[in-house]
């Protein structure tokens, strides 16, 4: 038989097993710490942190204090001053619950020292292993330092779970790093074993990020800003060339606090799917504002994740907002420069923070800008300066770099390389090289979706229709979504078992081979399954057609066609990346030229 005498456990036990929950690693002490520090509204934070946290946490502020008589209740379990009524649902401060600072007391060595401001000196109170001593009289500056050595020393338990020192203060970084993007108005510094790590002085979102992520990153960003009745959303997004390997470039800030929310989180995955290759993972700080009502932050003890009474305008309010940014056309934001020798080194090099640093980035094949092939002969062939009389049309967009073509973003094609490659003078005097097939796989995709969304990509019908032979398999697959396809401008009969006749084609596509056409589109239709509608695949299937009706590599351009080819490119939104999300361009600054040949 068990004991069955029910006895309420003593406070300190209450403790340590709360603090358990809600300290279960240094990380957490470092993050309640600071939110305490901004919800008292200090303009200036400094961490310090040793052994991972684990050794020692200490969190200086400039905040309003405690006054001599809060500091018992400051470490008391629920005593909080940040709930005045018994409203949990209008919360507008980080902490709310009153359980961090008496759990740190029960797990390890809190001492808090704090001077209000107009009070002449400070107090100190001390909670170790959750025996709380008198408050006694200190020095310090007003403000609040609190201090926590050997976390976890009365918990032995908890601790033999913690991971080494390295990992544990990588953890309390990051922490650090999402609060100091959700203040950036705040000064921040982070020292951890005594190095410093970041010392930012209060400044605007965008320098803090430059601050933390390092300028070139920055750069990258596109700043955006929209709204949807009472949510107001605002911050930065990488372009599409700068992905990452992995989601943790990704800050969610909502209503102030640093969030890690799945719905957020599956919006910036949707809104970029289409524009970035799959397993690469987009950078971006957003920041939600609504009204505090709109949101419930206590669903989870860190307060990490959120209910949104309105999720689905949540939704639509981040994946507008970042469609919207993302379709700048092709020449106006500079992402290409992304890609340049430097920024791979530097993206490359050891990260200067400790942990969220990126995974070093691989180069991507296809944008090895060192790759000219400088020691074979020039497989480029110059544009003749003066062209032989050439129809009309020819004329007008000829292509001599001094031409005013020059006005235009990706400026004037020069020459054409490899039989692949545009390149192309811009009127900064950047270097521009276009690879041809993707950047015109991406104009005719856009063309298509155009015209789909208008009421129907226009056909062309064959002159002589064209008998495809397929698999029985696949001959049904497209059979049962003629109709559908009909609206794709692709029209299909049934012709015996294992062909199909084609009648018309897309006209957008120029007149490509109806065979590999039809076999791509069989393929797409087999991985959706032949119940999927075709509409719900709507860009797999018009990024296949797209594929079809493009200029290949290895064709000779005319100068006209590619300056037309240019033209169009600065006019149509996404241009920068092909279907695959692989940049269409590149460009070599001056900056970036000389620095290839050691001039800088
Ligand atoms: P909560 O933040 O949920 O209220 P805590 O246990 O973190 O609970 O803190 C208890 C109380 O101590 C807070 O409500 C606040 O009044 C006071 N406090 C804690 N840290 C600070 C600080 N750095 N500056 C001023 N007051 C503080
Ligand atoms: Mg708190």
């Amino acid at each position: 038989m068990l004991p069955t005498c029910i006895r309420l456990l003593p406070e300190t036990l209450v403790n340590r097993i709360a603090a358990g929950e809600v300290i279960e690693r240094p990380a957490a002490a470092v993050k309640e710490l600071v939110e305490n520090a901004l919800d008292a509204g200090a303009a200036r934070i400094a961490i310090a942190i040793e052994e991972g946290g684990i050794a020692r946490i200490t969190v200086r502020d400039d905040g309003m204090g405690i006054s001599a008589e809060d500091l018992p209740l400051a470490v008391a379990r629920h005593a909080t001053s940040k709930l005045g009524d018994e409203h949990l649902i209008r919360i507008a401060t980080l902490g709310f619950r009153g359980e961090a600072l008496p759990s740190i007391g029960a797990a390890g060595r809190l001492c808090i020292t704090s001077r209000p401001r107009g009070a002449d000196h400070a107090m100190t109170i001390r909670v170790e292993g959750g025996d709380v001593a008198d408050p006694i009289p200190a020095s310090g500056p007003p403000g609040t330092e609190v201090s926590v050595r050997d976390l976890f020393f009365a918990t032995p338990a908890r601790r033999k779970f913690l991971k080494s020192p390295r990992i544990e203060a990588e953890a309390a970084e990051a922490v650090v790093r999402r609060l100091a993007l959700a203040a950036p108005e705040v000064a921040f510094r982070f020292e951890n074993d005594g190095r410093v790590v970041f010392d930012r002085p209060g400044e605007d979102l965008e320098a803090r990020i430059a601050g933390l992520f390092g300028a070139n990153t920055a750069e990258g960003l596109i700043a955006l800003t929209a709204e949807r009745g009472p949510l107001a959303l605002s911050g930065f997004a990488g372009g599409a060339h700068l992905t990452r390997a992995s989601a943790a470039w990704q800050y969610f800030i909502v209503n102030r606090r640093p969030v890690i929310d799945p719905l957020l989180r599956m919006a910036l995955r949707v809104a970029y799917r289409e524009v970035i290759p799959a397993g690469r993972h987009p950078v971006a700080v957003l920041r939600l504002d609504l009204p505090v009502d709109e949101v419930d932050v206590n669903v989870h003890p860190a307060k990490h994740e959120l209910r949104f009474r309105d999720a689905a305008g949540v939704r639509a309010l981040v994946i507008g907002a970042l469609r919207a940014a993302l379709a700048a056309p092709a020449g106006a934001a500079p992402p290409a420069q992304l890609f340049t020798p430097r920024f791979l080194a530097e993206r490359n090099a050891a990260p200067k923070g400790l942990s969220e640093a990126p995974a070093p980035l691989e180069m991507p094949a296809h944008a090895r800008p060192l790759a000219l092939p400088l020691a074979s002969p020039p497989a480029v062939r110059r544009l003749d300066p003066h062209p032989s009389p050439r129809p009309e049309g020819d004329a007008a967009a000829s292509a001599a770099p001094a031409s005013a073509a020059l006005d235009h973003p990706l400026g004037a094609p020069i020459a054409q390389v490899l039989d692949t490659y545009i390149l192309a003078l811009a009127p900064d005097g950047a270097l521009v090289l276009i690879d041809q097939h993707a950047a015109h796989e991406r104009l005719t995709q856009e063309r298509l979706a155009a015209e789909w969304r208008a009421g129907g990509v226009r056909a062309q019908p064959l002159l002589i229709p064209a008998v495809v032979e397929v698999s029985a398999a696949e001959a049904a697959r497209l059979l049962a979504h003629a109709e559908a396809l009909a609206r794709f401008g692709l029209e299909i009969e049934a012709f015996g078992p294992q062909a199909v006749l084609v009648r018309a084609m897309p006209a957008v596509l120029g007149t490509p081979e109806p065979a590999p056409l039809l076999r791509d589109i069989a393929d797409e239709l087999g991985e959706s399954g032949v119940t999927t509608a075709l509409a719900a695949r709507l860009d797999a299937v018009i990024a296949r057609l797209a594929c079809h009706g493009s200029i290949r590599a290895g064709r000779r351009l005319h100068a006209a066609e590619m300056a037309a080819l240019m033209r169009e490119m600065e006019a149509t939104p996404r241009a920068a990346t092909c279907s695959h999300g692989r940049p269409t361009y590149l460009r070599l600054s001056r900056a970036e030229i000389e620095r290839l040949f050691g001039r800088r």
